[in-house]
């Protein structure tokens, strides 16, 4: 139903190599607790779930920045894990989403998951 929030000026791809993840994605990739996880992981130097690390930039999946407690976090993750993410969240999220059940390009979380999956995926 209302589905569009993200402005349509800014779904252009950046020059970047590095991935940005909608907070709504984000969700759908399930973090982990955040409280207490070490610092590397906090400042997004290592992958917030394997703790593969440091990233560079092109390997690296920004999940944006999050609080825990009073403390701003700013995890990243490695494209490995993000990708695998997705594509689990990709198989949670489709049945549920009107967009992506019908239509075939799908809604902006849809797209960017099987981006992430397939990203990861090299
Ligand atoms: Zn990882
Ligand atoms: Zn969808």
């Amino acid at each position: 139903m209302t589905h569009g929030t993200a402005p349509a000026s800014q779904t252009a791809e950046a020059p970047s190599a590095l991935l940005e993840v909608h907070a709504a994605v984000v969700a759908v990739l399930g973090l982990p607790e955040l409280a207490g996880i070490s610092d590397r992981r906090a400042r997004g130097a290592h992958c917030l779930w394997c703790d593969y690390g440091p990233l560079t930039t092109a390997e690296a999946v920004d999940l944006g920045e999050h609080k825990t407690d009073d403390v701003a976090v700013f995890p990243r993750a490695c494209r490995r894990c993000a990708g695998r993410r997705a594509h689990r969240g990709m198989y949670d999220h489709h049945p549920d989403c009107e967009t992506c059940r019908t239509t075939e390009a799908g809604c902006e979380i849809g797209r960017a998951l099987f981006r992430l999956a397939r990203e990861g995926r090299r």
